[in-house]
């Protein structure tokens, strides 16, 4: 008999992702992975190369030290906070652990991918709930609760679309949801976010029961290659994701590089002030070359193409990488990566002698 695969995994079409080359092109410019342009803190780096002296040691497995930095420098519970391997690590244990064959997934239309392919991965089945101007919708979403729904995934702001509910919203939206559902606020691009009326949902999770909310230091920190994230929980979530997580899932530089990371706010307001900044300027540099933009919290941009494949295929021949967005149902868009100044004026020239 030959080998089995459970049932929805060979409905997963494997996520592609961290396309770092281009042939013949020796500076590649890529924007296409949300990274910071930046790069990580020194201090970072610094702890990160101080731990090759232990390397031969397991690390710590309740990374002790990393969660009491988080909790220092955000003013959260040290006891409630379980680190992963990227966020993307937590999404799987989160859904492994709450849904199975029989149970949906909710998310929004053009929420991240990492969410269906999660549901699928544990035979649960990921049901995706419209959304209104490329946002996700608080009713929408509220309506395509079911019996069976055991987990719901927000992205806020979400990746790609690049928009952001505010606290009002969120909280409706948690009111509305019966005990039996897990919210799970996916909060990645939490410190790029611009708006007053916005949080970060930890609040949330500190009122209840069924929320949690995950982050990440591939973003801002520019720790993407460590692979680290983070998840705020209830207690009685941080003991099950404590039961199903690997004994010692995040590494020891991961660890140390992310207790830098969080202790220099310096790099972090820097990292911040220069993507607002540059965002600006970029959709403004777009609207010059009659491109349109969504309205983005995040790192990034979600841009209209009249032809998005000839577009990204003319970047790429300028050694430009970004995202194509066909997976996400969104075949007319590529997704910018905001880059350095001189990366994005690099990509508006570009545009500019693309002939739609
Ligand atoms: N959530 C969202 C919304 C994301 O965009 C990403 C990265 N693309 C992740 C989670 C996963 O990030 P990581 O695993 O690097 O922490």
């Amino acid at each position: 008999m030959p080998l089995q695969v459970r049932p929805g995994i060979m409905e997963i079409a494997a996520y592609v992702g961290g396309e770092a080359a281009i042939p013949g092109v020796e500076r590649v410019i890529r924007l296409a992975s949300n990274e910071n342009p930046l790069g990580p803190s020194p201090r970072a780096v610094e702890a990160y190369r101080a731990v090759a002296e232990e390397l031969h040691r397991y690390p710590d497995g309740g990374a002790v030290a990393l969660r009491e930095a988080i909790a220092q420098a955000l003013k959260l519970d040290a006891a409630r906070i379980v680190c992963g391997a990227g966020s993307d690590e937590l999404i799987s244990l989160l859904t492994r652990a709450y849904a199975g064959p029989g149970d949906e997934v909710l998310y929004s239309r053009h929420g991240f991918l990492m969410y269906p392919i999660a549901a699928k991965s544990v035979g649960a089945t990921p049901v995706a709930a419209p959304e209104r101007d490329m946002t996700s919708d608080v009713d929408a979403l509220l309506a395509a609760v079911t019996e069976h729904t055991r987990l719901l995934f927000l992205a806020n702001p979400n990746n790609p679309t690049g928009s952001c509910l505010p606290a009002s919203e969120i909280e409706r939206l948690h009111a509305g949801l019966p005990d039996s559902v897990l919210l799970v606020l996916d909060s990645a691009y939490a410190e790029y976010v611009e708006r007053a009326d916005y949080s970060d949902g930890s609040a949330l999770v500190e009122k209840h029961d069924n929320v949690v909310m995950i982050r990440t230091f591939s973003k801002i920190h520019g720790l993407a290659s460590l692979r680290l994230g983070w998840a705020y929980c209830p207690p009685a979530v941080a003991d099950v994701l404590h039961r199903v997580r690997g004994p010692f899932n995040v590494a020891a530089p991961a660890q140390a590089a992310g207790v830098a990371a969080i202790g220099d706010g310096d790099h972090l307001e820097h990292s911040r002030r220069h993507n607002a900044a540059a965002r600006t300027a970029f959709v403004e540099g777009l609207k010059r070359l009659n491109l349109r933009a969504e309205p983005s919290e995040g790192n990034f941009v979600l841009v209209r193409f009249g032809d998005a494949a000839a577009a990204a295929a003319h970047l790429k021949q300028e050694g430009i990488l970004v995202r194509r967005m066909d997976a996400y149902g969104l075949p007319q868009h590529l997704r910018v990566t905001i880059g350095t100044d001189e990366e994005m004026a690099r990509v508006l020239d570009a545009l500019s002698r693309f002939e739609q």
